[in-house]
């Protein structure tokens, strides 16, 4: 494709320029001949109008012998005649039979042919007629006197323009030799100005094709090309980009295949196990180990139905087809009932649990039971992730249009490169004491979506072996879009 568009620039240009020199090189031809035919006949008009020559003229046809008169009279005019040996000749004819009396090449006057303008001579008229088609030019003027009736007749071979035009052809052909050199010159510079990008564009659209999106088109010039290469490499950007997004998807959807699975998997295996063992040992085993497997069997349910509904509300999240009921609310009053809900849990575990309530805090426009699970996620981690003994403060309060409640511990904490992963589904720093403690490893990413769609916001502080701060910070006026 290349290699023909550098043929096509070439042969555009070469017959571009050939066009243009054989227009050029007609003109000038046909020019140089016109103006040669005129140039002749002014001259011949100009010497027979002269007065001196006219009177000589008339002069010698009135006497005897006037056909010799005639031609010494023009022959001492060849000058202003422009009769030469070669190109132009003169000749007395008898003014009634058109017969050669006398000539300057009376060889070539034996011979002459009765044109147009001696037929007009011998009818009595001027004969200044000129044939462009002819490869001669003439004139024949009819002079009568007492001596006789005389025809004066020159003759043009028409070879001095021929030759010129000739000569004129060379330099159009010498021309057309330098216009080869010239358009593929320009050939060359086309094609490295205009295919050679052209070709590193084709190159990087292959590689992309090719799914390899490195190489970037150089091309800092402002014209068309340049357009286009910096569109091309926007547009491989975006690719990139848009595929690398759609990869990184791909790989989260598979993971959070796998981790349902492996989080459903555990629950059952072990419900079966002890319902198996139960049914094998009937009647064998004692009704205290007896409890105690049915109370794994039910608390196992449990967890299974809770990661159930979990993913299940994630999923509603992602369809978004659940309907968020915004109301105004008292968001003081959740916090406390909240504390109250979860005190007994903390003070069961020997937590010191206190809540303060900094500012006034005003009413805000929200799911209120969508809000308290946030919280109860937060304060339940708190109690959950801290050794039983521990301190835990809930703090709320308000600034600007925000309203906020911090849960602070001083538990386990949360390793520094784990903090900005804690809000993906299923991600839990230490699996087994989150299973332990009855955790699914949803909790947080399903606040995460809460207080996103409240246009709030959670902030995470944390320092392994010291504790964990979490807050939640709430718009007064709920979010925007709702
Ligand atoms: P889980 O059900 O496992 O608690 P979450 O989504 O609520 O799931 O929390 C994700 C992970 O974040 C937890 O498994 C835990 O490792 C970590 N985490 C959350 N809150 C705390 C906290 N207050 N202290 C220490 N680790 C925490």
């Amino acid at each position: 494709m290349v290699k023909s568009i550098y043929i096509k620039l070439v042969a555009i240009i070469l017959v571009l320029i050939v066009a243009l020199l054989l227009v050029v090189g007609a003109f000038l031809m046909s020019g140089v001949r016109n103006f040669y035919v005129s140039a002749f006949y002014d001259q011949m008009r100009e010497v027979f109008a002269s007065a001196d020559v006219a009177a000589d003229l008339r002069a010698a046809a009135e006497g005897e012998g006037g056909a010799a008169l005639l031609a010494d009279i023009l022959r001492a005019n060849m000058g202003r005649l422009g009769v030469d040996a070669t190109t132009r000749s003169f000749f007395v004819l008898d003014g009634e039979t058109g017969q050669c009396l006398a000539g300057s090449n009376m060889a070539e006057g034996e011979h002459l042919t009765v044109t147009r303008n001696i037929l007009t001579a011998l009818a009595g008229g001027d004969g200044y007629a000129s044939d462009p088609d002819e490869d001669f030019m003439d004139m024949a003027l009819p002079l009568r006197g007492a001596g006789g009736s005389y025809i004066l007749y020159v003759i043009d071979n028409k070879e001095t323009v021929t030759r010129l035009n000739a000569e004129l052809m060379g330099i159009v052909v010498r021309a057309i030799a330098v216009g080869l050199l010239i358009s593929s010159l320009l050939g060359m510079l086309l094609a490295k100005t205009v295919v050679t990008p052209i070709q590193h564009l084709t190159r990087a659209a292959e590689k992309v094709a090719a799914g390899d999106f490195s190489e970037k088109v150089e091309n800092e010039t402002a014209d068309e090309i340049g357009v286009l290469a910096r569109t091309f490499n926007d547009m491989a950007d975006q690719l990139e980009t848009n595929i690398e997004s759609l990869k990184n998807a791909e790989r989260t959807r598979r993971e959070f295949v796998a981790n349902v699975s492996h989080e459903l998997r555990t629950p059952v295996t072990s419900i079966r196990s002890y319902a198996e063992t139960l049914g094998d040992a009937a009647g064998t085993l004692d009704g205290e180990t007896e409890r105690r497997f049915l109370e794994v069997i039910v608390s196992e349910s449990d967890r299974l139905s809770k990661i159930v509904q979990d993913l299940l509300l994630l999923s509603r999240f992602d369809a978004g087809n659940l309907r968020f009921d915004y109301q105004q609310f008292s968001f003081e009053k959740s916090v406390r009932s909240v504390f109250d809900a979860q005190l007994l849990e903390a003070q069961r575990r020997g937590h010191d649990f206190r809540l303060e309530v900094r500012d006034d805090l005003p009413d805000i426009r929200g799911d209120r039971s969508r809000i308290e699970q946030v919280l109860i996620n937060m304060v339940s981690n708190a109690l959950k992730y801290t050794p039983d003994g521990g301190c835990i403060r809930m703090t709320a309060g308000a600034a600007g249009d925000r309203v906020f409640c911090t849960v602070t511990d001083n538990g386990v904490g949360i390793p520094q490169e784990d903090q900005s992963r804690v809000f993906e589904r299923f991600y839990r720093v230490d699996k087994a004491r989150s299973r332990e403690s009855g955790g699914t490893g949803l909790g947080l990413s399903i606040a995460y979506e809460i207080v996103e769609r409240h246009d709030g916001r959670l902030e995470l502080q944390s320092q392994p072996g010291k504790g964990t701060a979490i807050t939640v910070w709430l718009p007064v006026g709920g979010p925007q879009h709702g």
